[in-house]
């Protein structure tokens, strides 16, 4: 057994599922607090080693009903009772929390993480603040021009709780959208390209990067992740990999984090966001990488050597299964074009339910050389709905 500690983890879904199927590869025991009846990281615990609590990641005493039974506690989720962590912390003494409260409290605000962020020195595009309220979105407006990035502060995901305010008459149904949450506003970033990095950090503070990728999205959601970036700016991949080490830095624990950012014409780089755990964009790690971002999550927060990061395929994709409807046949389609092909592997995540938008499962791609890999990608891409492939 590489470690006899018993790993929390606060959230049930695709991610904890493919962490507790890491923590299985080196017997370490692993305990899931989730809602639902049936969820992604539930279905695969059925070994002695795993079990799980049935209650919301959001419930202090089902927090303290984990907390009681593990070493280590961790999220998947950011959107957790952070309160009922800091009284974990503050009770159970020979508790440890991966990444640590308060970090996931700063994160899980995102004005308060930008805020954090700029505070630091980090480079971040202009926000604002804004009063839930029409005349809150003009004066916004007429602070950091239109269009406008109109964010919910908080349960953000996915791009549910982002606005994009064209014209001051949408103000109402920008409002009716966010659901009179708490909101702030982003100013517009023209990019070229959406880039990312994980960042592992150990309990003793070193950090490590994985290779910087390319992110596509649709829609607001991750839609593709290519690994490695391609570029011709020669000190674009340290640069990347600098602001993300530095932004992990200013954060307390330990684990994986994935740093979104924002790569402009000029090549300047903001950060987007922060996720204080395993991220859609380190999926491809499994496959393309020495060491997954789940197993090096599990290392870092256990105390144990952390693994490489680096990649062992010449060029990798990973292609999110995204639901079309409340059907799974295009899931189904898409991955039986993929079970058909060389070098792709297939996750899905057993969802019981698709929907439009929805996070189904996602396969990873992997080749030889990037002309091969996207030779790999185009049946995949055309077997989408409403593919233009
Ligand atoms: P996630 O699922 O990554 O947590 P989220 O709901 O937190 O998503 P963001 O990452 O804030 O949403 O935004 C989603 C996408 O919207 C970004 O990846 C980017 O494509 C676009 N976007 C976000 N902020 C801006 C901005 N200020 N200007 C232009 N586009 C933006
Ligand atoms: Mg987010
Ligand atoms: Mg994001």
């Amino acid at each position: 057994m590489a470690s006899n500690k018993v790993v929390g983890i606060l959230g049930g879904g695709q991610l904890g599922r493919m962490l507790a199927a890491s923590a299985s590869l080196l017997n370490i025991p692993v305990i899931i607090l989730d809602g639902g009846p049936n969820t992604p990281a539930k279905q695969i615990l059925a070994s002695p080693y795993h079990t799980h609590i049935d209650g919301s990641f959001s419930d202090p005493i089902k927090i303290k009903e984990l907390a009681a039974k593990v070493d280590v506690l961790t999220v998947e989720i950011e959107h957790v009772d952070v309160n009922a962590l800091d009284e974990v912390e503050s009770t159970f003494k020979n508790v440890q929390i991966h990444p640590a409260p308060g970090t996931i409290r700063i994160i899980q605000d995102k004005y308060s993480q930008k805020e954090h962020l700029a505070r630091n020195n980090l480079p971040v595009s202009d926000f604002i603040s804004v009063e839930s309220s029409v005349e809150g979105i003009s004066s916004a407006a007429a602070t950091l021009g239109l269009p406008l990035m109109l964010k919910s502060r908080t349960l953000a995901y996915d791009g549910r709780g982002n606005y994009v305010l064209r014209d001051l008459a949408q103000s109402h149904d920008a409002l009716a959208a966010l659901g009179g949450r708490p909101l702030y506003a982003e100013k517009w970033v023209p990019f070229t390209q959406e880039i990312a990095v994980m960042v592992v950090r150990t309990t003793t503070g070193e950090v490590s990067s994985y290779p910087v990728v390319e992110t596509v999205h649709k829609d607001n959601i991750c839609h593709l992740v290519f690994a490695p970036l391609r570029t011709r700016d020669p000190g674009l991949i340290k640069r990347a990999q600098g602001i993300a080490e530095a932004a992990v830095q200013s954060l307390s624990g330990a684990g994986v984090f994935g740093v979104e950012m924002f790569l402009m014409e000029n090549g300047t780089v903001y950060i987007n966001e922060i996720a204080p755990r395993p991220h859609n964009s380190g999926h491809y790690t499994i496959e393309a990488c020495e060491t997954s971002q789940y197993e090096n999550h599990l290392r870092a927060i256990l105390s144990l050597p952390l693994g490489s990061t680096a990649l062992k395929v010449p060029s990798a994709a990973m292609l999110n299964l995204i639901g079309a409807s409340t059907s799974l046949s295009e899931i189904q389609q898409t991955t039986s074009v993929a079970l058909s092909l060389p070098g792709t592997s297939v996750h899905l995540y057993g969802k019981s339910e698709c929907r439009k938008g929805r996070k189904m499962g996602h396969i990873t791609i992997t080749a030889p050389n990037d002309a091969e890999l996207r030779a790999r990608l185009r049946p995949l891409l055309e077997s989408l709905p409403n593919s233009t492939a």
